[in-house]
């Protein structure tokens, strides 16, 4: 039987022989497909987890993903303590939360890798670091194909030592990389990455129906939401940053 762990503990999934790909034969034609044109080193195999369900992820991790979320890349690196650091695919949201997210530092009292079995590398070293890739299931063919693209193009950065954030996506070097990979051009891509989230956020609305509208003091933007912020949210058109001065307030609720 196994431990239970508490919730948002990383339990990382076992260094194999190969990479551990919970996924659809497609998923799983793209990846090789991709690693192979990106170059990608053989020894990082091992190393890596992929999965389409999301809460299994989530045990890998110990990150929530957001509903929007299509794909996602997450480095998972332990040195007594386990840090993360991850790359969304998703659309933008629309308030601006208070302060970043927490920071990905997780200490991991206590933590072991389970039985060791590492029949790759002949190392005294056992290895620092876990990738760990999420691709949505319920997407359109064409979409899977350049997410597995995107999520490796994350990874292959972190490999060279070069990771890099979005600044829009669809628009940044990013974008530029997967369109140079998948051979779509850059149009295609955010025609895609359009049609998925607008999905995504028709199944959203389909399990939590909008019920709070809120709105900035300032400009009069209104932010309708299906729950309350459970933290200040300020408004993103009048600061980019969490400004108090344009904080949301709760204007009504529909019932
Ligand atoms: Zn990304
Ligand atoms: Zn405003």
């Amino acid at each position: 039987m196994a431990a239970r762990r508490k919730p948002g503990l990383p339990a990382l999934p076992p260094v194999q022989a190969g990479p551990i790909l919970h996924a659809t034969p497609l998923v799983e034609r793209w990846f090789w497909h991709y690693w192979q044109r990106l170059g990608l080193p053989e020894s990082e195999l091992a190393l890596l987890a992929l999965t389409q369900d999301r809460r299994e992820y989530q045990r890998w991790t110990g990150k929530r993903l957001n509903f929007m979320v299509l794909g996602c890349y997450c480095y998972l690196q332990f040195t007594g303590k386990v840090s993360s650091s991850v790359a969304d695919r998703a659309s933008g949201k629309p308030g601006q939360p208070e302060g970043r997210r927490a920071s990905a530092m997780l200490p991991l009292p206590g933590f072991s890798e389970g039985p060791l079995s590492r029949p790759v590398a002949v190392t005294s070293e056992p290895p620092r670091h876990r990738h760990c890739i999420f691709i949505e299931p319920d997407m359109q063919p064409r979409s899977i194909e350049v997410t597995v693209a995107h999520e490796l193009i994350h990874l292959a950065d972190r490999v060279r030592g070069t990771p890099r954030r979005h600044r829009h996506h669809g628009y940044d070097s990013i974008a530029a990389d997967e369109a140079a990979i998948t051979g779509y051009d850059l149009e295609e891509l955010r025609r895609l990455l359009h049609e998925e989230s607008a999905r995504r956020e028709q199944l959203r609305r389909a399990r939590a129906p909008l019920r709070y509208i809120y709105v900035c003091p300032n400009c009069g933007k209104e932010y309708p939401r299906a729950r309350r912020y459970s933290r200040p949210v300020s408004c993103s058109l009048c600061d980019k940053a969490y400004n108090p001065r344009y904080r949301l307030l709760l204007a009504r609720e529909l019932l």
